[in-house]
Formats: C-alpha cells, structure tokens, sequence
C-alpha cells in the first residue's frame, strides 16, 4: 500500500518537474569556478541559469596576494571548467589545481587580448604576486577587452553543455550589446574632459588598459612602494611630483591603503577623486557590485575629479 501512495506522488510530481523544467535545479547546472569577482560576474551574464558559478577570490579580494583555503581546493574539483584570468594573474592557480588531485579543464578568458606590458615604477611596480609574466594582467580595464573575454567564455560554456547553446549565444550577444554601450559611455565623458586635466596619480597599477583604451594617463607614486608604510621622503616626493606634472587628482583602490594618498592630496591641493575599484567587485551593498557598474562608477568619479 506505501509503495503504491509512493508511486502515485511520483506520477503527480512528474508534471510538475517539468513545468519547473526552464528553472534548473542547482544539481543539474553546470558547476564551474571563476577565480576573482569579475570574472564570476562574465561567467554569470553568460551562463545565466544554466550554471552554478562560484569563485575563488570574493568580493572586496586581492587576487594578488591571495592564498587558497582547502575549500577552493574541492571548488576546484566539483567543477567542471575552472575560468581564469591569465596573463600571470593568479600566481596561486597552479599549486591550488594540484592541490585539487583532478585535471580540470582550465579556460583562461583572456586568449586573444593584445597584453600589454606590466608597468614599471620607481623599481617596485606592480609586483605583489602577478609571477613570473611580465605582461600586465589588468586587461578586463578596456570594454573591448571585456569582450573578449565574454566571447571566450560563451565559446566554452557552448563546449562544455552543448544543449544550452543558443542561451548561452543570445545572453552573450545582449551582454556584448551593454558593453558596447559603457564603452561608448566611457569614450563620450573622457571626451568631454579638458584634455590638459586628463591625468591621475594612482598607487595601483591596474588601470594601464584604460589608459590605452580611453586617454586619460594613470600615473604612479614615483620610488613609493605599496608594499611598505610610506616615510616622510615618500611623500616629499609625491608632492614634489603632483607640483611638478601639475596633476590635478589622486585616487585611492578598494584594496590600498588610503591614509598615505590623503595626506598627499591636503598638501598639494589636488583632488582626492575618492575610489577607483580595479582588481574586484564591491559585495551588493558597495558602488560596483558588478563590472557594468563597476566601470561606470570609475568613470563618473574620474570625471568628477578632472572636470574643470
Ligand atoms: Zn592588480
């Protein structure tokens, strides 16, 4: 008799599993990994409700310095494709993808991109943990770049679960349609801005890309480091600069230490534009929860800061 209300709950819950058929149940996603925020949120303006994405490095990280928990060893072996930045990004990856006993496939997002070179400044650079590529990892700092990215992950999402082909390639193709938009967005206010105010000082290399991608010159603190607390000759030597290149902003990233680059900005008069995020998402509640938001908010506080 149990067996038989069994069987029938079965027969009545069959109609439904179908119906719910378009909202797959987290078991039936394709598991995948994406090793910083960023990249999580490409994967997931591509993957959509086909794909269960978790990440390795969260909101608000640095991917630089980053050292793997013994759980991103088993995110590593439950998923199925493991999306990476490459371009000696994730120095940490090759240790961890061992550490994970299990081949798995890695997709790095940035084939195609024409890598620029890390920026060398004062002697110290850029150089927290990007190993042994001397390319500049920073590359998701241009929108077209971005797209590149995304077509890279459309291409393997395709691969890996044929069947979600044309979802993936309709929510590629509108989230390329949104990129195409900021990057005109980005390109219209640069623009706009007196070409003479089109320069920054930043501790934080990243923004090489937007650079080349949008004019405005990202400039570094010279023979300051980052990695050690600023003296009393650094700053001497940043506000000599700002004098000298006449520079009219400094910015502060998510992940530096702001107190160096306040200080700077009251002796000198130039502007504190506020924070520029480079290397992460915000969480939810932050400025740039996802890349749309976070290239537009560094617009909108670049042109702030440099409009006259
Ligand atoms: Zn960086």
């Amino acid at each position: 008799m149990k067996r038989i209300i069994v069987a029938l709950l079965l027969l009545l819950a069959l109609p439904l599993g179908l119906a719910k058929a378009a909202e797959k149940p987290a078991a039936d996603k394709l598991n995948v990994v994406a090793s910083f925020s960023i990249l999580a949120d490409f994967v997931k303006a591509v993957g959509g409700d086909r794909v269960e994405v978790s990440m390795l490095v969260g909101p608000n990280g640095d991917a630089h310095v980053y050292t793997p928990a013994p759980a991103d060893a088993k995110k590593v072996n439950d998923a199925r494709l493991v999306f990476i930045n490459g371009l000696g990004f994730e120095g940490w990856l090759d240790r961890l993808i061992r550490a994970s006993g299990r081949e798995s496939p890695v997709i790095v997002t940035t084939i195609g991109v024409t890598p620029r070179k890390a920026t060398e400044t004062g002697g110290h650079g850029h150089n927290h943990n990007h190993g042994s590529s001397d390319a500049d990892p920073h590359a998701w700092q241009s929108v077209a770049n971005a797209k590149i990215y995304i077509a890279n992950i459309r291409d393997a999402l395709v691969k890996a679960d044929p069947d979600g082909k044309a979802d993936y390639e309709a929510a590629a193709a509108a989230y390329l349609a949104k990129l195409d938009a900021v990057d005109r967005e980005i390109k219209e206010t640069v623009a706009r801005l007196p070409p003479e105010r089109r320069r920054v000082i930043s501790t934080h290399a990243a923004f090489g890309y937007f650079e080349d991608a949008y004019g405005i010159d990202f400039i570094a603190p010279q023979g300051v480091s980052t990695e050690s607390e600023a003296s009393a000759r650094d700053v001497g030597r940043i506000i000599n600069q700002i004098k000298k290149q006449n520079i009219p902003a400094v910015f502060l990233e998510n992940i530096s230490d702001p107190r160096l680059m306040r200080q700077i900005s009251d002796e000198t008069g130039a502007r504190v534009g506020g924070t520029l995020y480079s290397d992460a998402l915000t969480d939810p509640s932050g400025p740039a929860p996802t890349y749309l938001d976070m290239m537009r908010h560094n617009l909108q506080t670049l042109s702030a800061a440099l409009a006259s």
